[in-house]
């Protein structure tokens, strides 16, 4: 997608810091980070939100976890803990329209989330 900031990013055309990137699935450092770790793990396809997913989709998805969980490791942070999240639309304050992953860890993290 031409105007998405997240195909942008995939595609080397804006900046990001990089964590990790096998091709298909990409990790990143959020801009406004809301925890001393806060990564973005999104796949390189455009894929809107979770409501676009189909059953073509499933192992990319379980591709986007294993990819946080050796970069959670490679940071340090999968004994002392993270939380993954993923926002679809409005009321779960999505304002990417291209899926990603949260990944947040290095606090302890409050739940339930606000
Ligand atoms: P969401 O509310 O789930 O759609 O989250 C979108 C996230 O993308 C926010 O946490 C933003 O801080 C982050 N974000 C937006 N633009 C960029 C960017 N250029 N580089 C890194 N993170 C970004």
């Amino acid at each position: 997608m031409s105007d998405c900031i997240f195909c942008k990013i995939a595609a080397g055309e804006i900046p990001a810091d990089t964590l990790y990137d096998d091709g298909e699935v990409l990790i990143f450092r959020d801009i406004n980070p809301e925890a001393p770790v806060h990564l973005l793990v999104i796949p390189r396809r455009h894929i809107a939100t979770l409501n676009d997913l189909s059953e073509v989709d499933a192992a990319l998805i379980g591709r986007l976890y294993l990819a946080g969980q050796q970069v959670a490791t490679e940071l340090g942070v999968a004994e002392s803990g993270y939380r993954t999240v993923i926002n679809c639309n409005r009321d779960a304050g999505q304002i990417v329209f291209h899926i990603h992953m949260h990944l947040l860890a290095g606090r302890e993290l409050g739940w339930p989330p606000g």
